[in-house]
């Protein structure tokens, strides 16, 4: 059902032009709306946002290069990639040297067309395979393209599910990127099928999913919105899970949160292989803005990125179309963060209210320690660990046990009235 809502949603708004403050951008904002209500955040063009300024609206309505006889060599009707994003208008005819400055391609994947933005300089530009280099034989060509710069807003979605504590967790992830998949709409696919389960039930966090543009999205939402800010307790970002790649963890700047002890219990819990970076090692993005100087909301990001460039063969291309992600890995990337989630909103900190060791038989706490010996042989040790300075998981990690399984032996203290619950603050 969920990988339906997902792969659904991919389909129906990957190829929308979702250049970081355009009416593409909004059309998918207002398309996500219908699946998880949305509030939108608008910022006006040009507002000052910490050190950074809002970028113009920007479109492009046409675009295209032609040889002096009027036969078209490239044309953007063809592919929403091959005008550069945010390019200036221009309409001349320029020399072969010209052109070729002008024209962007990626030599490692030359049958794809690049991405190519710039979205604070002023420049014009093509993105073209690099195959078809060989193409331009002739001294000159017109060159077209028919783009505007505009008044408007930079847009933030932001989808709230209230807990029983206002301690919240924020989701994010970016929608920008015309015309592109992985990166990052399976990203904001994961964090819809994530709303939408925790939407279902009762949860101790707050939880905000924040779909912005990438990095100025994450500066203009948190700039106007300094006040709360505070309340953010962990980030999680979502980034490129559709690919077929083992999953990712990069920690926060932190490092040492219970977001990331939580997140790095369940991947290794998996059994599966996987990436374990420190801050900013696997993939840099919205959590330089999130963890950065003066926010420091401790933020993990779960990707199935390879560190460096690029971050998997087809990226930032026009090769990340559909056919490289399947609704398995979505799935697969949506339940692990929901493990990481459904961790934290259990675990919390038992507190003894017994004296000397446990008659343990006598209470239905024994265990056996020719079914479960790695239990048995760590009882005292658990008993040992609940003066009420070591979580649930803290305890489960320094074991070298599942945090299932802690967790459902020391409910049973509870249960009897040999400790009590407290909340991590
Ligand atoms: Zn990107």
């Amino acid at each position: 059902m969920l990988s339906n809502i997902m792969i659904k949603l991919i389909q129906n708004i990957w190829l929308t032009r979702r250049d970081i403050v355009s009416d593409g951008f909004d059309e998918a904002l207002a398309y996500i709306s219908k699946i998880i209500p949305l509030k939108i955040h608008k910022v006006p063009i040009g507002s000052k946002c910490w050190t950074w300024k809002v970028p113009e609206k920007w479109s492009a309505a046409a675009a295209r290069i032609e040889n002096l006889r009027g036969k078209t060599l490239l044309n953007l009707k063809d592919h929403p990639l091959h005008v550069m994003s945010y390019s200036l208008p221009i309409d001349k005819i320029v020399t072969k040297e010209e052109l070729l400055k002008h024209l962007h391609t990626r030599p490692d994947r030359p049958g794809a067309i690049p991405f190519e933005f710039k979205y604070y300089e002023r420049d014009w530009g093509f993105c073209v395979p690099h195959n078809w280099l060989e193409r331009f034989k002739e001294d000159r060509y017109r060159v077209f393209i028919d783009s505007k710069f505009e008044k408007g807003y930079l847009k933030i979605g932001e989808h709230t599910i209230k807990g029983r504590t206002k301690e919240t967790i924020a989701v994010i992830a970016h929608l920008c990127h015309p015309a592109m998949v992985n990166d990052d709409l399976s990203g904001v696919a994961v964090l819809v099928g994530l709303a939408k389960e925790l939407g279902k039930r009762k949860n101790y966090f707050t939880y905000k999913f924040v779909l912005v543009p990438e990095t100025i999205g994450s500066i203009a939402y948190l700039s106007r919105n300094e006040k709360i800010i505070p309340q953010f307790k962990y980030g999680i970002f979502l980034e490129m899970l559709g690919n077929d790649d083992i999953h990712g963890l990069q920690l926060s700047r932190q490092g040492d949160t219970a977001i990331d002890r939580a997140a790095r219990h369940v991947m290794k819990s998996t059994g599966k292989e996987f990436r374990l970076g420190g801050f900013r090692e696997i993939v840099k993005n919205d959590e330089m803005v999130w963890n950065g100087p003066g926010v420091n909301i401790p933020t993990i990001s779960v990707s199935r990125a390879k560190p460096g460039f690029p971050h998997y063969p087809e990226y930032h291309t026009s090769d990340d179309d559909p056919s490289i992600v399947s609704a398995e890995r979505l799935n697969e990337s949506k339940d692990l963060v929901l493990k990481v989630i459904n961790l934290l909103e259990r675990d919390y900190v038992p507190v003894r209210k017994f004296k000397g060791p446990i008659f343990l038989s006598g209470y239905g706490l024994w265990v056996d320690w020719r079914t479960n010996p790695k239990l048995s042989h760590a009882l005292e040790n658990i008993m040992l660990r609940m003066e009420g300075d070591k979580s649930i998981l803290e305890i489960a990690d320094e074991l070298d046990l599942d945090f299932e399984e802690v967790l459902a032996y020391i409910d049973k203290f509870v249960e009897k009235g040999l400790a009590t619950r407290k909340k991590r603050s």
